[in-house]
């Protein structure tokens, strides 16, 4: 455990912190993941545990993952940019900056009184008075769960659920780099408040739908390899989308097919958005993707990050090719 330059209060801290307030909004990045949602619905059990007032929002007016649809309170989300509530604490998770949260729950963020994050991304700017980070955390949800105990003893299976969601998705299934010592000792943990890992992996892993395969199928066809097949990059556009009938969320696990060939060390993988296009970087040994990421205005774990460029995909295919050539020198 490492936390940031600019943490500036323990768990036990901003769990006496949050013990003093009643209405509490928890906000985490846009497009969320198993890891902000379910580090977001871990807290929100907790505080209702408490008998405290807790409102889950969305960064953005976006549908939840089909695959989350599981967890435990998801259906009581609500977009930020409607949420007209009482605005006492807000926290914010898995989340360390305002441009991860977008406009809408940073004006709720400074409606409130008080504000904290939780989070495990290293970032130089925060967004709240009382800041926990911890990169080596392999996901923010177990610094959650953490302050959950903390926050109400024993926390309840529902807590747990959300929290151990939030560990699988963002260890890939305990594979990637961010595995460590803590992570597998939480997961032993939270099994005790009866977690059936299988279900969690099955809902979460191997839920791909079909839409998701054929573009698989696409992406795969189109893999460019770069610095003698150490990196890799390939992309989706808009029309394959339409033509396939697939959703945002359908290309997320394409960077991982990228990733698993052997002999890759960084994986690239490109979604053509509305006059722009979204890159999502993963290095299986110690390149800093994270480095890269900033470097072209995004950001995120070392070995794990992502990015939005404002140009064509046939720029963005052409600029990440030279980039990924560059770091793998
Ligand atoms: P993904 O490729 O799954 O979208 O993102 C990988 C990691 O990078 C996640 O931890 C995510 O929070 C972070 N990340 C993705 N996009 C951005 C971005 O535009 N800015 C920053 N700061 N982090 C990002
Ligand atoms: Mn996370």
């Amino acid at each position: 455990m490492t936390t940031t330059p600019q943490t500036n209060a323990t768990l036990a801290e901003i769990a006496e912190v949050l013990r003093t307030g009643d209405d509490f909004v928890i906000c985490g990045h846009v497009s969320p993941d198993g890891d902000c949602l379910g580090s977001q619905l871990a807290l929100h059990h907790a505080l209702l545990a408490l008998g405290k007032c807790s409102q889950c929002v969305l960064a953005r007016d976006e549908p939840v993952e089909a695959s989350l649809g599981f967890l435990p309170g998801i259906g009581d989300l609500v977009f930020a940019g409607a949420y007209d509530g009482p605005c006492g604490v807000f926290v914010g998770v898995d989340a360390p900056s305002r441009e991860r949260i977008g406009e809408h729950a940073s004006s709720i963020r400074d409606r409130c009184g008080v504000s904290v994050t939780v989070d495990h991304h290293a970032s130089e700017t925060t967004m709240c008075d009382y800041v926990y980070v911890d990169p080596d955390s392999a996901s923010a949800s177990i610094l959650v769960w953490e302050l959950v105990k903390l926050l109400v003893g024993k926390p309840s299976y529902e807590s747990a659920l959300c929290a151990y969601t939030g560990l699988v998705t963002d260890t890939g299934g305990f594979r990637y780099q961010n595995t460590n010592s803590v992570a597998l000792n939480a997961a032993a943990e939270l099994l005790e408040y009866g977690i059936d890992p299988s279900f969690v992996a099955s809902e979460t892993l191997m839920s791909r739908t079909l839409a998701s395969l054929k573009l698989e199928e696409r992406v795969i066809g189109r893999m460019q390899f770069v610095a003698d097949g150490a990196g890799v990059l390939s992309w989706v556009c808009r029309d394959d989308l339409r033509e396939l009938g697939a959703q945002k969320s359908d290309t997320e696990p394409l960077v991982n097919v990228l990733r698993s060939v052997r002999g890759v060390r960084v994986a690239c993988m490109l979604r053509e958005q509305d006059g722009s296009v979204r890159g999502s970087l993963r290095s299986k040994d110690d390149t800093d993707v994270a480095a890269l990421a900033r470097e072209l205005g995004g950001g995120g774990h070392k070995a794990a990050a992502g990015l939005t460029l404002d140009m064509q995909l046939d720029e963005a295919v052409a600029l990440m090719t030279l980039k990924m050539t560059e770091i793998l020198a």
